[in-house]
């Protein structure tokens, strides 16, 4: 008999969790076999294109033929540069671009890579759950144990630390944080990253925050950078992404930037691992953090409109949704009666519309489920209204 994958699968891959959604996508492509027009509010993808001059500069990058070789390991001095100016600018924090910021190949690379770079096996990392599965799973991949941060409404989706065992507290290297909230929504003031600090300072603990929603704000709310907090450069580093400010996820560009000894620990991993961004990318993303700030904020106001709609909509249908300041995600709480995945289900079956069950982002978001905006308009409206003749 051949040997089932699983079987071949390493003790270290049989660890991560399967794929939770297998018998809902198995639904919806049915349904789309069947001929029914299926609308995906699933997946956290800005269907806007990437703006016009940061095409022109890939378009000329990529003529250049001194693009073509092996790019710079850390990211080339241009792009580091860029990403140390935007900083200042953005949130008047000063990084050293040689030993405090590196290239990413997208956020999620990073992300996934960090605790391979601070873990030994059995430390744990505090990851909060709901939250983007690639915590919680690198660091079951790199040996480590993951320790929930539960997020709930009455804290505003924010971790009570003063929640987290002392036991557990001594045994953690490494925190991961992220707000604004992906799938949550939540949004935090500059204070809670101080108190974040100082627990970090109390148990040795390495922060590290993505902010790669940090510009997808609504109602002039601008997102804070835990680097603002003071001390935070001593405990931690901050991810940021190019992909959702500039609706660039196809380009695969990040960046990591804060302690430089962590810095400095992730870059030694990756010179072993990978060989970083096209150089070519990396001269567009540099032409996007320097560019005018006009494109940027034509897309959030699309988001914005989008947001209005669907919360709107959805008030007016009866579903208890608050109207997020940030991210393109909305985390609605499921009617009793179902848990998120049956409710996602339910959704599916009744109205053709597919939404994330929450207990995809960890066992305390299986009350809810998230619906993104990132579809054009007439899409979400056409969702909006099966989601009001659903009940
Ligand atoms: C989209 C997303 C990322 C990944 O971004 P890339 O830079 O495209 O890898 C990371 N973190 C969160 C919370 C996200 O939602």
């Amino acid at each position: 008999m051949e040997p089932t994958t699983r079987q071949r699968e390493s003790q270290r891959l049989q660890r991560v969790p399967p794929y939770l959604f297998a018998d809902l996508d198995r639904r919806t492509e049915e349904l789309q076999r069947r001929g029914v027009d299926v609308i995906s509010l699933a997946v956290g993808d800005p269907d806007l294109p990437t703006p016009e001059h940061v095409l022109e500069a890939m378009r000329q990058a990529v003529m250049d033929p001194a693009t073509h070789r092996y790019p710079p390991y850390p990211g080339t001095g241009s792009f580091r540069a860029a990403v140390a100016e935007w900083y200042q600018r953005r949130f008047g924090v000063q990084l050293d671009p040689d030993r405090q910021v590196l290239a990413l190949i997208g956020s999620k690379e990073g992300l996934a890579h960090l605790p391979w770079a601070l873990l030994d096996p059995g430390d744990v990392a505090l990851v909060p759950d709901p939250g983007y599965p690639v915590y919680r799973v690198a660091t079951l991949l790199a040996d480590g144990v993951p320790h929930r941060l539960p997020l709930r409404p009455g804290l505003g989706f924010r971790p009570d630390l003063t929640e987290i065992p002392t036991e557990v507290a001594r045994r953690a290297r490494l925190m991961f944080l992220n707000y604004p909230n992906n799938p949550t929504a939540a949004t935090v003031e500059l204070g809670f990253f101080a108190e974040v600090v100082r627990f970090a300072r109390e148990f040795d603990v390495v922060v590290a925050h993505d902010n790669s929603y940090s510009e997808i704000a609504y109602d002039g709310y601008r997102p804070p950078s835990f680097l603002q907090a003071p001390g935070a450069l001593d405990v931690g580093v901050e991810y940021h992404s190019l992909s959702k400010t500039y609706c660039m996820t196809g380009w695969r560009l990040g960046w990591v930037c804060g302690n430089a000894e962590v810095v400095a620990a992730l870059g030694k991993l990756k010179t072993n691992l990978d060989s970083g961004v096209f150089v070519a990318v990396q001269r567009a993303g540099e032409a996007a953090l320097r560019g005018p700030e006009e494109p940027v904020r034509r897309r959030v106001a699309a988001f914005q409109a989008r947001r209005d709609l669907l919360v709107d909509g959805l008030r007016e249908a009866g579903w208890r949704v608050e109207r997020p300041r940030a991210t393109f995600y909305l985390w609605a709480e499921v009617p009793d009666g179902f848990d998120s995945v049956t409710f996602a289900q339910h959704v599916l079956e009744r109205a053709a519309v597919v939404v994330t069950p929450g207990v995809g982002y960890g066992e305390v978001g299986d009350r809810y489920v998230r619906l993104s905006f990132t579809t054009p308009e007439d899409r979400l409206k056409e969702a909006v209204q099966r989601l009001c003749r659903l009940r």
